[in-house]
């Protein structure tokens, strides 16, 4: 089904992010911990795509296992990493004889080693081209990324802006934010996209701290400002990992509450393969701010 149809019946979506397992271990971990999020009936799943070095294949494998063997609304993650137009025409056909009928479509991060996009292989270098092409097939409902606090290569928030109207308008049918950890951020970057002429929902993705070492990792890899009242709070449990836990968790109830009080359309959460944070933050959420 494509989430353009999930749209029309639910004001709010509520979606799980998940990337392919790098061995075998984490290959049964991904398997209990998926097993555990299906439980709460998400509106969608999606599978990132080259993300963090792993295998583009996996991820094919994964959101194909997701989509026809778990029979879960799925959404793949496509970049321009390597990618040539007809290596993207073959993939996004492979996709869809696979019943995946949506895609989160991304250029990537610039390849380890490199200092910028435009020396990567490959002869795409925008999500821009994925969209035109994907929305040239009228087979897929598409997704692009938005960043709240600006991408970190954009010069400013008007130029950043204006690529992302630009992906709106070339097929782009929602939008996911890259996470944040101050909703003030989300509601200024959505007040500038509706001044923009972007009209598509912007679904909040946020990702719970549960381990502030690496959440610090992530925020500074994707640009995320992290409060100093958070990382105050998070500094004094430093070694105490159930307290960090407890207190990730609570911090993210509390931004969801106020996301979905204040009119998001849902959450997407980057559960990173683990399911106990997502799974209870999303039952502390009060049923009227669920679908
Ligand atoms: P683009 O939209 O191409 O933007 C990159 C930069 O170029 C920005 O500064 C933008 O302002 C500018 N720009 C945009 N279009 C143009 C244009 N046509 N001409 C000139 N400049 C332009 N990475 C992965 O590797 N795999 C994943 O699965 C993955 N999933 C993600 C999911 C979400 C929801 C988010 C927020 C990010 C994800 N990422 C993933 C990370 C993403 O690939 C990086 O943030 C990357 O640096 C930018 O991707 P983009 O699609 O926003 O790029």
């Amino acid at each position: 089904m494509k989430i353009t149809e999930i749209f029309k019946k639910h004001k709010r979506t509520f979606s799980f992010e998940f990337f392919p397992p790098k061995n075998y271990q984490s290959t049964l971990e991904l398997g209990i911990n998926l097993g555990q999020l299906l439980k709460l009936s998400p509106s969608f799943v999606s599978v990132t795509y080259g993300a963090g070095g792993s295998t583009q294949d996996l991820s094919f494998d994964l959101v194909d296992y997701i989509q026809n063997k778990l029979g879960m609304t799925s959404m793949a993650h496509y970049t321009c990493v390597n990618a040539t137009r007809e290596k993207v025409e073959n993939d996004f056909r492979y996709l869809h004889e696979h019943n995946i009928r949506n895609l989160m479509l991304l250029r990537g991060d610039v390849p380890k080693g490199l200092s910028d996009f435009s020396a990567a292989p490959g002869d795409l270098k925008h999500a821009t081209d994925l969209i035109a092409i994907a929305k040239k097939t009228g087979l897929f409902c598409i997704g692009a990324a938005g960043y709240p606090e600006v991408h970190r290569e954009s010069p400013d928030a008007e130029t950043d802006m204006k690529w992302l109207y630009n992906k709106v308008a070339l097929g782009a049918e929602f939008i996911v934010t890259q996470m944040f950890f101050d909703n003030a951020v989300y509601f200024q970057f959505i007040e500038k996209a509706r001044a923009a002429g972007i009209n598509t929902r912007i679904i909040p993705g946020i990702i719970p701290i549960t381990n502030f070492k690496q959440i610090k990792k992530f925020a500074e890899i994707g640009g995320a400002s992290i409060p100093a009242s958070i990382q105050d709070k998070l500094e004094t449990y430093r070694d105490n990992p159930d307290k960090t836990y407890q207190a990730g968790v609570d911090i993210a109830i509390a931004q969801c509450i106020e996301l979905l009080e204040k009119g998001a359309p849902g959450i997407h959460f980057y559960t990173l393969n683990k399911s106990s944070a997502t799974v209870d933050i999303f039952s502390s959420l009060p049923v009227g701010l669920t679908w």
